[in-house]
């Protein structure tokens, strides 16, 4: 595991400062917000099923816990380094303050290629990870989710082995987690449904109807799944393309994202299911390339590059994932008139129903689909409406604006504790 200099490090460093800058922040602030306050790494020693002992590298970086504990997922797959763990907990420092949750950002990973071991080892792996980092864990210190190649399982098993070394049950130490352990309703969901909600908002703002608009997503994991089946169902937009790693599918009147999600569910990948009845095939470049109302990156990062950004011909470029769009690639987007909704906004939808999850477990209460949802909705209206607010007033790009207001947000907090 080594830091680098990781795209996704360079480019949170980059937005930071251009927000710094335009918020004019002090320089002892600007030092303490550009590095995390804390990070934890470990080393996790795991008996394999063949009885051979394996050890995974691991890490947990705190961010920020200015607004309250540290708030942030948790990914095991084989890319995770500590500079891109470090990057993503400072995203989700400012998306959490964007959103306006009582959190900070926290972020982990473990470098493992999931794929490559057993439900068996991941659960001594989660052990072995919860054994390592329990004193700094807890409802009010710090409080992982699911991420990339994680899920509710691994969030059950998380939540279990906390038990061992707290006094009884303790379901707010994680969030993500399944139904019959405290888990909230529209967890699962919940990134594609904030997504979607933002979708309506910038949609409606560039004056384009809801109904029959079309969309590109590319990725088909969790987020890419919902966010294909909420358009292309309820909303009524014509989802033309979808993607994972193996290729896409495009079909010009609109793709059956609900027939394509199933049969990707069921272990079909999207390539397989090209070429007949759902569709034509088509390259993940080729998905970018779309003339569409919407193109939605779901799973990646550093996916629109300096490189490919001129090829992308969509109004509204929506980044459901963490740093989809580099630096080098947001002036060439603007100059050809896409609009980027960046990801602290439009991937905020999973962390604020986190949050309810986390209200619910602490007060015992458990709250209906349609609270959850109402209340969600609401969470995003007004994040977007302080972005669109801010990039209007101060003629800033959709991106500058959300990076201001979650900067200036934390810099607040940070402000009423030390001075
Ligand atoms: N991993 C998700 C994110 O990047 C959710 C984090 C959480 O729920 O704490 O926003």
């Amino acid at each position: 595991m080594s830091a680098g200099s990781d795209p996704l490090a360079l480019s949170a460093r980059h937005h930071f400062q251009r927000a710094a800058d335009g918020l004019e922040l002090d320089s002892g602030l600007r030092d303490l917000l550009s590095e995390p306050r804390r990070e934890l790494r470990v080393r996790l020693p795991v008996v394999m099923d063949d009885g051979e002992l394996q050890v995974f590298d691991a890490v947990r970086v705190v961010h920020s816990d200015a607004r309250g504990p540290a708030k942030g997922g948790l990914r095991y797959a084989p890319s995770v380094s500590p500079g891109e763990v470090r990057a993503l907990a400072a995203l989700m420092s400012w998306k959490c303050a964007l959103m306006d949750l009582p959190f900070g950002g926290g972020k982990g990973g473990v470098t493992v290629d999931r794929s490559s071991i057993s439900d068996q080892e991941t659960r001594a792996l989660t052990e072995a990870l919860v054994d390592a980092l329990a004193p700094f864990l807890g409802p009010d210190r710090d409080i992982p989710a699911p991420d990339m190649y994680t899920d509710e399982r691994v969030m059950a098993w998380f939540m279990d082995a906390y038990r061992r070394h707290a006094a009884g049950q303790v379901p707010g130490v994680v969030t993500g987690k399944p139904r019959a352990l405290g888990g909230s309703r529209g967890r699962n969901r919940a990134t594609a449904r904030g997504s979607a909600h933002i979708i309506r908002q910038a949609l409606a703002w560039c004056d384009r109807e809801l109904e029959g608009a079309s969309v590109a997503i590319q990725g088909f994991g969790n987020a890419g799944r919902g966010l294909a089946r909420i358009l292309g169902g309820e909303l009524g937009l014509r989802v033309v393309a979808v993607s994972d790693s193996s290729g896409g599918v495009y079909r010009e009147d609109g793709l059956d994202a609900e027939a394509l999600a199933t049969a990707k569910e069921e272990g079909a990948s999207v390539s397989e299911l090209a070429g007949g009845e759902h569709g034509d095939a088509l390259t993940n470049e080729e998905l970018l390339a779309l003339e569409v109302d919407v193109l939605a990156p779901a799973a990646l990062e550093g996916v629109v590059t300096e490189e490919n950004a001129s090829r992308v011909r969509a109004r509204l470029l929506v980044e459901t994932a963490n740093g989809p769009v580099l630096p080098g690639a947001d002036p060439i987007l603007e100059e050809s008139g896409v609009r980027v909704v960046p990801d602290i906004l439009a991937s905020g939808g999973g962390v604020t129903v986190s949050w309810f999850e986390w209200v619910q477990n602490r007060s015992g209460d458990r709250w209906s689909a349609d609270k959850v949802e109402a209340r969600l909705q609401e969470r995003m209206g007004l994040a977007w409406e302080a972005v669109r607010t801010r990039a209007e007033d101060r003629e800033l790009s959709l991106r500058d604006a959300a990076w201001q207001v979650g900067v200036e947000r934390v810099a607040e907090a940070e402000r009423y504790r030390r001075v």
